[in-house]
């Protein structure tokens, strides 16, 4: 491990500044996957800033009946906050189907929507990976590609995606709200990650200088679950998981909201199928129908076409149970 210096902040202003005006400085949230890519010598930052002791762990009710969520409040506790439990079920459920309860009691907010790709090759720093080298290549393609993606993949990346609850917060529209030395802005949850095209080392808009600060999420229905395939019941990241809420007045869908987890190069918004499910009669033959739209566009690997008709059930299966 590299040699680092840790600067810690407890105002807002104070870490945007220290951001700014230190050469290869990153955050520190939880830890929980900063610290391992430090060890595995993949990222090298020269000075760690510590952010937990900012005032940013609060969650409040909004008056438009959303909620705001603070950039530091730990997944155990977001999972665990009656306003998410009763309001957003999808997204105690997604964050609840992630890592191990000692992780989550770590992880942040903002640390789990940055958290890097699981691609075993990126980890690997003897193999080829544009992610972590631009230009040098990728070991995955052609290589072990299991729990790679089928969605959003370029020749340059195929990594999925891993985390849960960035998919049950592109389901629920959420907007990211980043603040840096230039001023606060606000990005809708769908333009925060970015596909890999031919530059997988950049996977989000955010800046390097800029501080996650918040998430909101607007009102929505309540009517919304979650559901992860994966290899183990605990501990493992998606294979396939579905972020699904809908509403249906007289069995025709009023209001239809998914996205998907493990098949895409981010988190994945399933328009396709929502424009085909919108104003359609509730159904199997429709919810199947929707999904293979969806799944039309997957470009798979040997090893993981498996995951195209996975994903098409779990849809299925996911839409099914919420019209109960
Ligand atoms: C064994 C294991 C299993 C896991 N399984 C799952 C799983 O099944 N599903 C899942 O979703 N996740 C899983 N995770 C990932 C885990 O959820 C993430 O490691 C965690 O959410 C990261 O949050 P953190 O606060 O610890 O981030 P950190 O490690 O502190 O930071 C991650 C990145 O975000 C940056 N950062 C942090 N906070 C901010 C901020 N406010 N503004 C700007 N930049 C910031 C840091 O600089 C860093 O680059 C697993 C992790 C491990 C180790
Ligand atoms: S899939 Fe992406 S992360 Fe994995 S080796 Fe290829 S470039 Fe690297």
């Amino acid at each position: 491990m590299r040699p680092f210096d840790y600067v810690s902040v407890t105002d807002i202003p104070a870490a945007v500044q220290t951001i700014a005006t230190t050469p290869n400085a990153k955050f520190l949230g939880g830890g929980t996957n900063l610290v391992d890519l430090i060890r595995e010598d993949i990222e090298r930052p020269e000075t760690v800033v510590d952010i937990t002791r900012l005032p940013l762990a609060g969650v409040t009710a909004l008056d438009n009946g959303g909620v705001r969520i603070g950039a530091l409040v730990r997944n155990s506790a977001l999972a665990a906050h009656p306003l998410i439990r009763t309001k957003y079920p999808v997204l105690a459920q997604a964050i609840l189907a992630g890592a191990s309860g000692q992780l989550r009691n770590m992880a942040t907010v903002g640390g789990n929507l940055l958290q890097r790709t699981r691609c075993s090759y990126f980890y690997d720093t003897a193999s080829r990976c544009n992610k972590r080298e631009p230009g040098s290549g990728c070991d995955a393609i052609g290589g072990f590609s299991r729990g790679h993606a089928v969605l959003g993949v370029s020749p340059s990346c195929i990594a999925a995606h891993p985390s849960d609850m960035a998919v049950a917060l592109t389901m629920l529209d959420a907007e990211v709200e980043v603040e840096s030395v230039r001023g606060t802005r606000r990005i809708p949850i769908g333009e925060f990650h970015r596909l890999p095209g031919e530059t997988p080392h950049l996977e989000t808009v955010l800046e390097p200088d800029e501080l996650i600060t918040a998430v909101e999420i607007p009102e929505t229905t309540k009517n919304s679950r979650y559901r992860k395939i994966r290899d183990r019941a605990s501990y493992a990241f998606a294979l396939v998981s579905v972020a699904a809420a809908m509403e249906t007045r007289d069995g025709t869908i009023t209001e239809i909201r998914l996205a998907l987890g493990g098949v895409g190069t981010k988190p994945w918004r399933a328009t396709e199928a929502e424009r085909i499910l919108a104003g359609a009669q509730a159904g199997d033959a429709e919810f199947r129908r929707a999904a293979e739209a969806e799944l039309a566009a997957a470009v798979a690997t040997e090893q993981n076409e498996f995951k195209v008709e996975l994903a098409i059930r779990a849809i299925v299966a996911m839409l099914r149970e919420v019209n109960n």
